[in-house]
Formats: structure tokens, C-alpha cells, sequence
């Protein structure tokens, strides 16, 4: 990489921009990376770099960037009708054809769908539409949510408690206060020594259901999860899991919430992971990102029609769903999502995800032959690493190392994304094998280099 250049831009965001999870300390020296521009799977900065986008922007942009049918779709909109309000009884046209699409391609009954503005509002929503629910039935104290460590759902207040990553709360001492309430990660790495997959399974299952009883099962109304933890490190549950804590979920008169955020819309080759890879149906499905591709903000809250018919019954007092976001069924982003699963379709790029992701979850397993890679696990698209100090303890190797690995990767001319002790990978849905083996080759040399230099 050539070395930066410090523009007027640069200056800009240094002195007026207050970026997420940026220390700021060093930041006021080292400002941003400008992102100026972005094609397919590569981005270039200001500086001509051009780079490989390992993660999808984060995690979203699943069809590749910049392209014209998504910006013409998005115009063509703009200049048909770019927003009016849509409360009460009034809509607009890509919102109500996107619910259709939606609750076609979803599982089981997940017919009804609230719009939001990204993945933490559609969390949040999922979490009012839970109360909601059961205040219309009558079970006024049915309200705690379970969660788990290292779930990530989110930064708006309710989303940012049910996430159970170290570090997010600091700071926020009022966050999950209450009605919120954590079980162990299904952390296949870290499970104890000797315990096989199946136990380990059980172990979480019965944690789970005591957690319930603890709780008192007329207290708890949800249990929320991602099909595999994305921000948590791409964590895997065992063999089964899923569907276990789902009947769980049954048996106490539980609402099952699926964050599939970062897991729909083609990073596991399917449109939804929930059913179609983790065989259950949730009650309730969150997604964002893949939905647009990243192109513009939205996100969606999916119900099932037993739940609808819950909140949508004539008798229930109160009537209405209070929350009113300005920009539910944004004109402009439901047309970009709609363009963008007709490019995913006709393209075929769910297929090319199902191709090419188990040649990436291969391809990377070399790495484990580098003496500080204890782990690398994923499905397709969605990829983490764990660097470890010491291969048999799995003692953390310490957080710089994942910034520095990401930092030789530039120079190598490809994004990955340091998390802890971590890295984590999860391209565009249209990567090839070539550009799979650019990035193993990029995080393999660096990781080398970084040995030589200790
Ligand atoms: N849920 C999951 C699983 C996520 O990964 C994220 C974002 N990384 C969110 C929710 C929050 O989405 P957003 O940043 O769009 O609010």
C-alpha cells in the first residue's frame, strides 16, 4: 500500500465524526481510511488502494458494490413516489410487493412483516411485538427475554441488552437491567475437554430450561438467537441445537426469536437459514443487511399468522401497534430490496454461495497448520478464526494481534475484520475460488510475517 496522504476529507471526518467502535483516543492521530470508491468485491480508498472486501462492507453487502441496476431501481423509485407517511391505513407500492416476496420465501407462516430501519430497530420491534402479543393474550407478566453470551443483536438500547459481548456495555450501566437475561454461548470451541458435541448439546438445552424455571415460566416470553453468532466470533451451536431450544421454547409457551440479521439472504446459500439449514421455524424472524445488500437502510421483522391473529383481533383493547417508526416500508428501500433479490435469483448467487462457501470453509482449514490458529470454523460464507497463545489451553492470544493481522492484510490488499481475539471473514455472496484463496493467502503470509516480527 502506497502511504496516506492526509485530504481534506480525512480532516473532516477526524474532527466532526464520532465513529462506532473506534477508540478515540487514537483516533484524533490516525483518523479514518476514506472508502471512495467500491466495485464487485473490491473498495478503493482515497489513496488508490484498491482492495479486496473480505466482509461485505460488514457483513451486508451480499451481491457485490456499486452496482448501476441497484442505483437505477433506487432512482426509478425516487422519481415514482420517494416517501409518504405509512400509518394508518396508507401504503405504497415496493413496501406491500416486498411483504409478499418476504412471506413467500420465509418458512412456515412468518407472513407479516414490520419494516425498520436497520437490525437493531428490528429487534427492538421483535421485543415490543413479543409483549405486545402477550399482553393481548392476557399473560401481562409474561415479559423476560433469554439471550445468550456473545449473541451480538445490536446498538439501540434494548438491542445493545439482549447483545451479551463483553465491552458493549460499558459505559451504559442501565442496559439489560431487569428483563433481560443471558445463557452460555453455544461455543463448540470452548466447550469443556472430553465433553462430546451431543453432551455439550444437552448441557445448554438443560441450562437453558432451568434458566426458565429460575426465571418462572409464566415471567418468560422469548428466547432470542442467531442461527450461527456473527459479532461473537461465527460461533456454530452443536448438532441439533437450534431445534432442542426451540421445543424448549414450546413447552413453556415461549415466543422463539431468530436473528438472521447477518445469516439470511444468501451468506449460508439459502434465503433463510433458520428452517432450511437449522430444520426449525421460528416464531419470529429479524433481518437487515443481505436484505438491500447494504445499498440502503432497512430492516424486517417477520411474524406468524398465529401471533398476527393475536395482536390483529378485533377484540383486543388498545387496538394499535405503538410503534411508529417515519421510515416503516421506506418506498426507496423496499424497491432496492426487491431489485436485489431479483439480481440474487436471476444471477443464481444463492447457488454460487452453496458452491463456493464450502470451498472457502476448506480452503481454510490450512491455517490451522499456523502455531497461533487454534480455530477456523463457519459455514459458507460466514467465517471466524481464532488466534491463540497456546493451541491446547486455547488461551486468547491477546486482542492486537487480530488489528495487526488486519493491518498486514492491507497491505496485502484485502479487508478482514479484527474482532478480539479474532478474525472474521464473510465476503460478498459472489466470490469465486480465486478470491477465497487471495484472502486464506493474505490472512496465512500475514500471520507469518507477524511471527517473524514477534
Ligand atoms: N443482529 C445481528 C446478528 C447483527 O450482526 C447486527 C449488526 N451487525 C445487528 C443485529 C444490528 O443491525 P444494525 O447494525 O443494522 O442495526
Amino acid at each position: 500500500m502506497t502511504a496516506p496522504t492526509k485530504s481534506d476529507i480525512w480532516r473532516k471526518d477526524r474532527d466532526h465524526l464520532l465513529h462506532p467502535y473506534t477508540d478515540f483516543s487514537c483516533f484524533r492521530e490516525e483518523g479514518s481510511q476514506v472508502i471512495e470508491k467500491a466495485e464487485g468485491m473490491y473498495v478503493t480508498d482515497q489513496d488508490g488502494n484498491r482492495l479486496l472486501d473480505g466482509i461485505a462492507g460488514l457483513w451486508c453487502v451480499n451481491i457485490g458494490h456499486g452496482r448501476k441496476d441497484m442505483a437505477e431501481a433506487i432512482a426509478a423509485q425516487v422519481m415514482d413516489m420517494q416517501y409518504y407517511n405509512p400509518f394508518g391505513h396508507s401504503t405504497n407500492i415496493p413496501a406491500s410487493e416486498l411483504g409478499a416476496k418476504l412471506a413467500a420465501l420465509a418458512p412456515g407462516d412468518l407472513n407479516h412483516v414490520y419494516y425498520t430501519c436497520g437490525g437493531s430497530t428490528a429487534n427492538d420491534a421483535a421485543i415490543r411485538l413479543v409483549h405486545y402479543y402477550f399482553e393481548m393474550k392476557g399473560q401481562h407478566r409474561k415479559k423476560k427475554i433469554i439471550s445468550r453470551d456473545a449473541g451480538y443483536h445490536g446498538a439501540t438500547y434494548v438491542a445493545a441488552s439482549l447483545t451479551g459481548i463483553h465491552g458493549t456495555k460499558l459505559g451504559f450501566d442501565r442496559i439489560g437491567e431487569d428483563f433481560i437475561h443471558h445463557v452460555s454461548a453455544a461455543n463448540m470451541y470452548a466447550k469443556p475437554e472430553g465433553m462430546s458435541e451431543d453432551e455439550f448439546c444437552d448441557f445448554l438445552v438443560d441450562e437453558f430450561e432451568r434458566r426458565i424455571h429460575q426465571l418462572g415460566p409464566d415471567n418468560v416470553a422469548a428466547f432470542i438467537a442467531e442461527p450461527i453468532m456473527g459479532a461473537g466470533g461465527v460461533l456454530v451451536a452443536p448438532k441439533g441445537y437450534h431445534k432442542r431450544m426451540y421445543d424448549v421454547c414450546k413447552a413453556y409457551d415461549m415466543l422463539y426469536i431468530a436473528d438472521e440479521v447477518v445469516t439470511a439472504f444468501g451468506r449460508l446459500g439459502e434465503w433463510f437459514a433458520s428452517e432450511a439449514v437449522f430444520g426449525m421455524t421460528p416464531d419470529i424472524l429479524v433481518c437487515a443487511k443481505g436484505i438491500t445488500s447494504g445499498y440502503i437502510p432497512l430492516g424486517a421483522t417477520m411474524i406468524t399468522s398465529e401471533i398476527y391473529d393475536v395482536i390483529a383481533h378485533p377484540q383486543c383493547e388498545g387496538g394499535v401497534f405503538s410503534m411508529g417508526l417515519t421510515y416503516f416500508g421506506h418506498p426507496v428501500a423496499c424497491a432496492a430490496a426487491l431489485k436485489n433479490m431479483e439480481i440474487m435469483e436471476s444471477e443464481g448467487m444463492l447457488g454460487n454461495a452453496k458452491e463456493v462457501g464450502p470451498y472457502l470453509q476448506e480452503t481454510a482449514k490450512s491455517l490451522l497448520n499456523l502455531p497461533i490458529v487454534g480455530d477456523v470454523r463457519g459455514s459458507h460464507l460466514m467465517m471466524g478464526i481464532d488466534l491463540v497463545a497456546d493451541k491446547k489451553t486455547k488461551a486468547p492470544h491477546g486482542a492486537g494481534v487480530s488489528e495487526a493481522i488486519f493491518k498486514k492484510c492491507l497491505d496485502r490488499g484485502v479487508i478482514v475484520r479484527p474482532v478480539g481475539d479474532r478474525i472474521v471473514i464473510s465476503p460478498p455472496i459472489i466470490i469465486n475460488r480465486e478470491e477465497c484463496d487471495m484472502i486464506v493467502n493474505a490472512i496465512s503470509e500475514s500471520i507469518t510475517e507477524y511471527l517473524a516480527e514477534a
